[in-house]
């Protein structure tokens, strides 16, 4: 069986009576584009530092490629590391800034050079060699910083929000372009980010963190649309929260008393009449349309309600309804939006499986 490139073993870390990262185990394979998502505090970034060697873990121990590297200074691991604010040396210029890494090898100077050309044609970079970080633009030094990461070619490439501090366009050119290196690369990257659609765009597998822990590993589709977690169900996707109590269980749908209104909900596991139950759904599952006199929605939730606000986002719109029972959802699938007009009754409705279901946290 061949070995994870990463495998962390109940790695533990804690900063006085905070416990930064508690009870973390993982492998991540060959080529794999894995993230780390998390809200700010739950320890992605202590995370990735124990990884590299920067920071002891309290507990646990961490394996690179079937070698454990726990107690190995960070030069020594075979791991290559990107930061968001860039880090580069304001008064070395772009080559002396990318070889630095290679210092601790000592390598001859043919070798480095080679190393040099073969980081610089990767980032799409030549030609700039010579010049100094403040004659670059933030796209090309996040490339340097990229390219200093490579240069010693790694058997893992840690990346912290490297994007973070990039405007929206260059943003999503370099998650092509990281992209790219990933695929010609064919090492790990681990990436840290708060920001759901760049993990969401970039990585095959992903841990939420929450608090230390990982609240759920897998694959991105699984964790978008088979949350595991109250906290991944409303941390993913930015859904409508429904707040209701369980009225009565029939089979695997429940009734949810949504404040006067009845809705139908996959049931919670180990859930009964009585409970507070929490219900979130995503934008994209809520279907509007102007109000049909016959039900057609045939085992959905199918609600009369106004629309109050539809703001263009492009390539969708939101849709702002507002309930009977003066609760509003934010839907973003119009039939026929063309015809919709703000004030307008219409009607909403999705599948009871089109949400994720919770006992609520104060029961
Ligand atoms: P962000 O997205 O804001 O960078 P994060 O998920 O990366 O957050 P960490 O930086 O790993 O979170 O921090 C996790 C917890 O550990 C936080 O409560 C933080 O205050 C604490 N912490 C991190 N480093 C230290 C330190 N050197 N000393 C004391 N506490 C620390």
């Amino acid at each position: 069986m061949t070995e994870p490139a990463l495998k962390l073993v109940q790695v533990e870390k804690t900063f006085g009576k905070v416990r930064a990262v508690d009870q973390v185990s993982l492998d991540v394979g060959q080529g794999e584009f894995f993230s780390l998502l998390g809200p700010s505090g739950s320890g992605k970034t202590t995370l990735l530092r124990i990884i590299a060697g920067l920071e002891t873990p309290g507990n646990g121990r961490v394996h690179v490629g079937g070698r454990d590297v726990t107690r190995l200074p960070p030069y020594a691991r075979g791991i290559g590391m990107v930061f968001q604010d860039f880090l580069l040396f304001p008064h070395k210029i772009v080559a002396e800034n990318i070889t630095f890494p290679l210092k601790m090898q000592k390598l001859p100077a043919s070798k480095k050079k080679e190393q040099l050309d073969w980081v610089l044609g990767l980032v799409r970079m030549e030609g700039f060699e010579n010049r100094y970080p403040h004659q670059l633009s933030g796209g090309q030094k996040q490339r340097v910083a990229l390219a200093r990461g490579l240069v010693a070619r790694p058997d893992i490439l840690l990346l912290d929000e490297p994007l973070a501090n990039l405007d929206l366009e260059l943003r999503k050119e370099m998650e092509v372009e990281m992209r790219r290196f990933q695929a010609e690369l064919e090492i790990p990257f681990i990436y840290v980010t708060h920001n759901q659609e760049e993990a969401l765009t970039l990585s095959s597998r992903m841990a939420v963190m929450h608090e230390g822990k990982f609240e759920q590993v897998g694959a991105k589709l699984d964790l978008y649309n088979r949350p595991n977690t109250r906290f991944v169900a409303s941390f993913l996707g930015s859904p409508n929260h429904i707040l209701g109590r369980m009225k009565r269980v029939e089979n695997d749908i429940a009734i949810l008393d949504w404040k006067g209104l009845d809705l139908r909900i996959p049931t919670p596991s180990n859930s009964k009449t009585g409970d507070k139950i929490d219900y979130f759904l995503k934008h994209e599952k809520i279907l509007i349309q102007p109000l049909r006199e016959a039900d057609l929605s045939r085992g959905k939730n199918r609600f009369e309600c106004t629309l109050r606000d539809i703001i263009f986002k492009g390539q969708h719109s939101d849709y702002f309804v507002v309930l009977k029972n003066g609760e509003e959802l934010v839907g973003s699938v119009a039939v026929d939006p063309q015809s919709l007009k703000i004030r307008q009754t219409v009607e909403v409705s999705w599948l009871p499986q089109d949400g994720d279901a919770f006992l609520a946290e104060n029961n």
